[in-house]
């Protein structure tokens, strides 16, 4: 199928773009690497009457290293990050990540900021965001928020990005030589988004994050069966697989129903535990 009609601005600088923003409201969509929006536009899931493309605008681009953190410009794209080397040095989980998104066409083109604003729940990168407890930088006219990964995600392809505000960069803590991680998920073929998905990160001993995807309307923190793994290690392992099921109430969809994703939770839990034991 076709679009339907729309208008279209290269936006220069931030200010042309919350000008837009205010004139358009609801009726504009930012455009950034497109992998989502253009299909849902071409499915006609969406109308925007105006997208305002910000792939020109340098202040939401790169990848920068600071004392504690990597912060990450939302136009920083899937493959930019899969070959960074600052990635891989302090963000090994988000590298870690990368090759599961979709295919090298869309990775070229799709962004950061593009899928943590989309919030597909079944997505890689929310749930890489909720378990390194990274912190979202969100830009309005007048105004700067900063927003931890467990309050930015809403709901299905909801956030908590206010009329008027685009979401800059996101600021990742960086992994010191104790950090641990894992990440696992299980699709139909490679490429395809998961049928459930787990990111888990340490970053020093006697901590434990552990972020589902694929398994409601959001990334889920699988608490419970952290804390059995923080206290008992690898004996925890049962204790852990059965607190799942109180920690994710999973949804079915198409792929599964929520039995089978229970039982692949722990499938995906028990994969992980050796990257993480060290620090667990
Ligand atoms: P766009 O499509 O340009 O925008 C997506 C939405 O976010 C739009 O509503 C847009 O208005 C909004 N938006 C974009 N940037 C900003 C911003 N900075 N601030 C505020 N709002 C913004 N993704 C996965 O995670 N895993 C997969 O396995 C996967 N498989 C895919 C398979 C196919 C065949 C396709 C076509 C896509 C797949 N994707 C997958 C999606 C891909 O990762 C997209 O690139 C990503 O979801 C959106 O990024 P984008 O830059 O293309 O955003």
């Amino acid at each position: 199928m076709k679009a339907p009609p729309f208008g279209y601005v290269k936006a220069r600088e931030l200010g042309q773009v919350f000008d837009l923003l205010d004139q358009h409201g609801d009726e504009a969509k930012i455009l950034a690497g497109g992998q989502s929006l253009i299909p849902s536009l071409n499915l006609r899931l969406s109308r925007p009457t105006l997208l305002i493309d910000i792939n020109a605008i340098a202040d939401l681009q790169g990848i920068r290293e600071t004392a504690e953190t990597i912060v990450v410009g939302a136009l920083a794209t899937h493959v930019a990050l899969e070959k960074s080397p600052i990635i891989s040095r302090y963000v090994p989980l988000v590298a870690a990540a990368m090759p599961h998104i979709a295919h090298p066409a869309i990775r070229n083109r799709g962004t950061i900021g593009g899928s943590l604003a989309f919030a597909d729940p079944a997505a890689e990168l929310p749930a890489c965001a909720t378990a390194l407890e990274a912190t979202f930088i969100l830009r309005g006219r007048s105004a700067e928020r900063r927003v931890k990964a467990a309050g930015f995600f809403h709901g299905l392809f909801e956030t908590d990005l206010r009329p008027g505000e685009i979401l800059a960069a996101i600021e990742f803590p960086k992994a010191t030589a104790s950090h641990r991680f894992a990440f696992s998920e299980l699709a139909r073929r490679h490429g395809d988004y998961a049928m459930i998905g787990l990111a888990a990160a340490s970053p020093q001993p006697g901590t434990l994050r552990l972020a589902y995807f694929g398994v409601a309307d959001r990334p889920v923190a699988a608490d419970r069966a952290a804390a059995c793994l923080v206290k008992d290690g690898a004996a925890g392992i049962e204790a852990a697989c059965a607190c799942l099921a109180e920690d994710l109430e999973p949804s079915g969809d198409l792929n599964a129903g929520p039995q089978t994703k229970l039982h692949l939770a722990g499938v995906l839990l028990q994969r992980a535990l050796p990257s993480l034991l060290t620090s667990a």
